[in-house]
């Protein structure tokens, strides 16, 4: 099921209190629920010891949610310069952060190097146009057409990303002659993946790369990275990621080489949505309704708030608070006020009938929700609320305002004068 009962347990008695102190929309992010989460992380890993998890900062970029994955032992994985900010402000660096990017700036380099980040170079060009190459280098293998991606992430020999096979030994000779001395190997390959077998078929390829690697340039590999890209279970019925059957395969493919080889890289893995995903939702209040070819259900928030739905038509799973088993039911479309005809939650969706002032709950915001929000149409991104252990709620993040907007507007004038 979308949004865990124990959530909706948690959530359900006090959501009317919390939409009318803090004022909706806002996402509201379940602690509780994010702890669970890393520990059965790690608890399924638990036989390959060093394994870590870093936690995708661009899922949920919010230092209050980081301080969570912190405090697990997470560490974080960031492709841009400010994400590196970030994780540098809850007090991450070193091996903590790794720096994933691609078509990388010089400056960006030098953000990561200030954080002593792990640097993951995407291209082979890339090698010398770091300021220096660090004693720890990692290598984003693309296997092109020897794997098939997804749909979110596109078929590797399309995909942008990664180093290619043909390129890939060369890569790691060029960075030890260059005076890297630990290695590490990452890929990142599909996302919201639900079938564990194709992670566990990408743990396999990488041991089998480092081995070649290794064989053919003497030297050996302390990690491998099989990104991130575990899926949820967006919609009911279906079956979740079955971590058990994964962590049991991948730590039985690294006890194998280990027996084969005397050593071992340790196992990393960069979730986003798997962490944070069901963790969150979105809660909007009904403020209108149309009936027009159809009829339109017009809620307080617009895509600002969430864009899975307008960008990949994702499917996202809603709820009526205190309608969960209210008839009588009609078929709706789910709407922002964006001038988009894509703004839409929900299309040809049965649903409770509604009134306004209903708040309705958008299940599985917790990632690639609010942090893929935008400005488009002058549409301000909602506040971000956490529902904590201890049973409080904190504001984590304020709604934007229109002066946030203008804010890059007001400003010293800067004329150039042409000649
Ligand atoms: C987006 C991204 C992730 C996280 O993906 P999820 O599907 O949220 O787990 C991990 N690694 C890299 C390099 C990414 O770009």
């Amino acid at each position: 099921m979308p949004m865990s009962e124990s959530f909706h347990k948690r959530l359900s008695p006090i959501l009317d209190t919390i939409a009318q102190n803090f004022g909706t929309p806002f996402h509201i992010y379940d602690e509780t629920g994010i702890i669970e989460t890393c520990q059965a992380l790690k608890q399924v890993f638990s036989a390959r010891e060093g394994f870590k998890e870093f936690f995708a900062v661009k899922a949920l970029p919010n230092p209050a949610v980081m301080n969570i994955m912190k405090e697990q032992g997470f560490g974080f994985d960031c492709s841009s310069g400010p994400e590196i900010m970030l994780a540098a402000s809850i007090g991450s660096r070193g091996d903590d952060i790794m720096f994933t990017s691609n078509n990388t700036s010089r400056q960006e380099f030098e953000t990561a190097m200030e954080a002593d980040a792990v640097i993951n170079l995407d291209d082979i060009s890339l090698i010398d146009k770091m300021p220096r190459m660090p004693e720890l280098i990692c290598f984003r293998y693309n296997p092109g057409d020897r794997r098939r991606g997804n749909k979110i992430i596109g078929n590797p020999v399309e995909s942008k990303y990664g180093v290619s096979h043909a390129q890939i030994k060369d890569a790691y000779r060029m960075a030890r002659d260059r005076g890297a001395r630990r290695f590490g190997m990452h890929t990142m390959l599909a996302s919201n993946e639900l079938d564990w077998r194709y992670m566990a078929e990408t743990t396999a390829m990488l041991l089998s790369m480092v081995e070649e690697t290794a064989d053919a340039l003497n030297i050996e590999f302390e990690f491998i990275n099989i990104g991130g890209g575990l899926g949820i279970p967006y919609r009911p019925g279906q079956e979740p990621m079955d971590i058990n059957s994964l962590a049991g395969r991948c730590c039985e493919l690294l006890d194998r080489f280990e027996n084969k080889r005397g050593w071992a890289p340790l196992l990393f893995m960069e979730n986003g949505r798997y962490m944070t995903g069901p963790h969150g939702v979105l809660a909007a209040r009904v403020i209108n309704h149309k009936n027009i070819y159809r009829k339109y259900v017009g809620l307080d928030a617009s895509m600002s708030s969430l864009m899975r739905p307008g960008m990949y038509g994702a499917y996202h799973h809603m709820h009526i608070h205190g309608k969960e088993n209210f008839h009588p039911q009609e078929t709706v479309d789910v709407t922002g006020s964006l001038c988009e005809n894509i703004d839409k939650f929900a299309i040809q969706r049965t649903l409770p009938v509604t009134k306004e002032g209903d708040i309705v709950v958008i299940h599985d915001t917790g990632a690639h929700g609010h942090a893929m929000g935008f400005n488009y149409n002058a549409q301000l991104r909602p506040k971000e609320l956490l529902l904590k252990t201890n049973g409080t709620v904190e504001l984590i993040r304020r709604e934007e305002t229109p002066d946030d907007y203008f804010a890059t507007l007001h400003f010293d004038k800067n004329t150039l004068v042409l000649p």
